[in-house]
This record gives C-alpha cells, structure tokens and sequence, in this order.
C-alpha cells in the first residue's frame, strides 16, 4: 500500500514536469534521507522554475514538508541558482517555520539540473551509473512536479501546463496553457515569431527536441518553446542526417578529448568517454564492446556537440542513436558505483554566461514573465502516452461530453503509467490508440482560417 502522498500524485496524474515524465507516485512510493528540489533550471532562456518559486513559495514549502515527513526525510533541499536571488529570497521566507527545510545554492553552471549532478552538487552523493537517486537515499522532484502535487492536494489534477516560450519571438513569457493545446497555438500567445524563417525546440536550446509538426500538442513534459532562426548552430546540430553526423564522426573525429574532458556524467566518474564512442562507432559491425555501450550512460545534455567539439561533431547523436539500436537486444552492462569524482570536475563545469555566448543566444536573453492567460483552444489533442511507461486507457468514448478536469484515461491494471484528465470542457470528436481528442462546447465567435485558438483574454 503505498503512502499518502504518492496516492495523491497517482490520483492527480502527476509526472517528472522537468521534462522527463517519470510517474511522480512511483518515485515517492519510498522512504528516503533527502528530498531535493530541483530548481536549477540551467537550459538556458528557460524560466517557469524561479518564477513558480517566486510565485508560489509559500505553498511549494508546505508541499515540500509534507513531502518530507511522508518521506521520513531527515532534510528538504531546495536547490536554486545563487543567481535567481527574487526566488532565493522568496523561498527564504516561505521556509522559515520549517527548520528541516533548507536552500542549497547553486553555482551557475551546466548542466546543474542533471539529477546525477544535482544529486552530488546537493548531498555530496554519488548516484550509481545507470541508477537512480533512491538508491542513494534521495529523492529529486523538479518545482512544477512539487507544485502540481499542491495542486492536486487542493483538488485540482493536472491539467495544465506551464511553458516558457522564448527566443526569436515578440515579447517572451511563460504561460499557463491547457494540456493538448497545439505548440503553434503556444507560440503565437508571445505575438508570434520575429523571423520567418524559423524552427521550434520543445525544451531547452541545449536538450530540447526539434518540434516536426507545430500543431502536435503541449504535454505534460513541455518545460519550454524556444523558437530559433533555422540558421542558429542549435537547430542545425539536430537537422542534420543521421547518416551525416556519421560520416563526419568518421572522418573528422581528431580525438582531441574535449567533448570527454567537458562531459558531466565522465567527470562523475561514469565510464562513458564520448571520444572513444566515436572511435569504436567508427569500426562499428566488427563488435560492440565497452567503449560502445558505455553510450547508455549517455544523458545527452549536448555539451559535446553543441560547446565542446572543436569539428563540429555531434558524439550526442551518435550515442543516442547507439542507444536506440542497442535497448532492442541489450541492457546497460554499465552499473555500480561510479570510479569517483575528477579532480578538475570544479574547474571544467561549464559557466551557463560562457555555454549562452557560444551559442549565439546572447541576443534572446530577455525576461519571460509569467502571464495568466484564460485560452480557450478549439480543441485539444490530448496523448494517451504522455510520460515514461505505457499508454493510459480511455474512459470515455466519442460524443461523451466531459468537464475540465474529469479522467478521460486510467492507468492500466499493474503497469507503469499516469492519468490523464480533461484540459478543457467540450466533447469527446475523436479517441484512437494513441489520443483523445476533445472539442471546445464554447460557441466560438471567430473562425479565422489560419486561427485555432480563440477566446483568448489576458486576466
Ligand atoms: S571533441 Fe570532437 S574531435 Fe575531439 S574527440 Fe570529441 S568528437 Fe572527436
Ligand atoms: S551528451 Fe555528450 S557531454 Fe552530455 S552526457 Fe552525453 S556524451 Fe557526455
């Protein structure tokens, strides 16, 4: 029978808001020593974290402490960059009357939020490569995570989501957007996009995918829009062919080690060396040896393509495409602990200022305010797979009407897997094996062709 708060977060559909949409109830099905909030958010132009600890710190304090004794945590440890000294402050306040919560300042550096880092950076821990916080007493919930479950405390599932929309756009903020909302229809609340030529990463410049359709829907692990001139090194790292970035790896590759020296998970002591991947991928077919598999260990936080590789190379891509190939018929080999820390780790962390310069994103670094808005899209897609595990199951069927709110997908019978509620209130127009569609009852007065989104109001 698992604990009160993890029956909270299964009720109300929370997931891994950070982006990596593990089910929250299962994460906190535990007894721990530290519960760690992770409120670095290092991808840069990302703002929904600070702003939610600026805005919210009372109620994201308490959720924390309740969290903590359901826990039988020792300490609450609410890591935010020494930088973001509003939500220092605020978070300063808000902790007072709960002396087993405290703050843990974070140098500026990336990646600060990788949980194998933040792990260390916070309780001076080591997480086993290829496991997971837990098995070193700690358990990590990104603020939105924390702040979803305050909402489900109070009644509300989850059913929304907060993004940051930033780059080569008008006026950047951070919304609050139903879930299944069309990324095209997100972008456009900043006025839209300042260039024509333009590409959409869902999540950061540094981890974010490259969107293909800009009317897929907003998810529960959309962290943030970053919109980019098709032109930017950004986008062109992840456009490119796989079958380019192989060959190049091939022919290029001067095994100088930098993408190695500069890499988060090898300066943990992970056994992965990015170099030798590409080395060993070079000659691949012959066998899959160590240097190979250590591709696992991958975070792909993209230091190594996007900062360190003086040529150009992208040891990401070919280690999650290493990856892919390999989880068909092969686990990580690599676990236990990790050799232990660098030496030079302290020394070769990468300045988040030094990572934005060299990714020309200098120019996008603007404030991205947080703003309410009422938005009522037409209709929401919403994902039947929205988070790690299976596909939620439909509980409704074509023509129900439902109310925001209401489940519209349970989690299946003994698997791993998350709830999914009504994002808005209208009928149920389509439900396939892979999504519930849900048109708006609101009579909508504006039917412009290249609109979806209508009823749009600033509170
Ligand atoms: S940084 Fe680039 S050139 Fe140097 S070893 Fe790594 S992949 Fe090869
Ligand atoms: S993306 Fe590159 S730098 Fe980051 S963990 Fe993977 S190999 Fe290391």
């Amino acid at each position: 029978m698992s604990n009160r708060i993890a029956e909270l977060a299964r009720e109300g559909g929370v997931v891994g808001a950070g982006g990596a949409g593990f089910p929250t109830h299962i994460k906190l099905d535990a007894q721990v020593e530290y519960v760690v909030v992770n409120g670095a958010e290092c991808e840069p132009l990302l703002m929904v974290d600070q702003m939610l600890l600026v805005r919210d710190a009372l109620r994201l304090a308490d959720m924390l402490e309740e969290v903590r004794q359901v826990l039988g945590a020792n300490e609450g440890r609410i890591a935010i960059k020494a930088k973001y000294k509003e939500a220092i402050e605020a978070v300063k306040e808000a902790i007072g009357r709960y002396p087993q919560l405290r703050i843990v300042p974070l140098d500026d550096f990336y990646p600060a939020g990788d949980e194998f880092v933040l792990v260390y950076e916070t309780t001076g821990r080591l997480v086993p490569q290829g496991g997971i916080p837990l098995e070193v007493g700690v358990v990590v919930l990104n603020v939105e995570t924390l702040w979803n479950l305050a909402e489900v405390r109070e009644g509300r599932p989850v059913t929304h989501k907060w993004v940051t929309v930033a780059g080569a756009v008008v006026q950047p903020g951070t919304f609050h957007v139903p879930l299944g909302v069309s990324i095209w229809e997100t972008v456009k609340l900043t006025g839209g996009p300042s260039t024509s030529d333009f590409a959409v990463l869902d999540g950061g410049p540094m981890m974010g995918k490259l969107v293909k359709n800009l009317s897929d829907p907003v998810t529960k692990t959309t962290k943030g829009l970053v919109v980019l001139p098709s032109t930017s090194p950004v986008i062109q790292v992840r456009a490119r062919p796989l079958a380019s970035i192989l060959h190049q790896a091939r022919a290029a590759c001067c095994q100088c080690q930098e993408c190695t020296m500069l890499c988060p998970r090898y300066l943990l002591g992970h056994e992965l060396a990015p170099h030798k991947v590409i080395l060993a991928s070079s000659y691949l077919g012959s066998q899959v040896g160590e240097p190979i598999t250590a591709a696992f260990l991958c975070s792909e936080c993209g230091l190594c393509d996007l900062y360190a590789c003086p040529m150009g190379l992208s040891p990401r891509r070919v280690n999650q495409a290493l990856k892919e190939e390999m989880s068909r018929w092969l686990k990580n080999p690599h676990k236990g602990a990790p050799s232990g820390v660098h030496p030079w780790r302290s020394y070769r962390r990468v300045p988040v200022k030094r990572l934005i310069s060299s990714l020309g994103l200098k120019h996008y670094e603007r404030p991205a305010p947080a703003k309410v808005v009422d938005i009522l899209p037409r209709r929401v897609v919403i994902p039947l797979r929205q988070h790690i595990g299976v596909p939620a199951i439909p509980v409704v069927n074509v023509g129900d009407k439902v109310e925001t709110g209401q489940l519209v997908a349970e989690i299946p019978e003994g698997k791993l897997g998350s709830r999914l509620f009504a994002s808005i209130s209208g009928w149920v127009t389509d439900c396939t094996s892979s999504a519930i569609v849900i048109t708006s009852d609101v009579r909508q007065e504006e039917d412009r062709e290249d609109e979806t989104c209508v009823g749009l109001n600033r509170i």
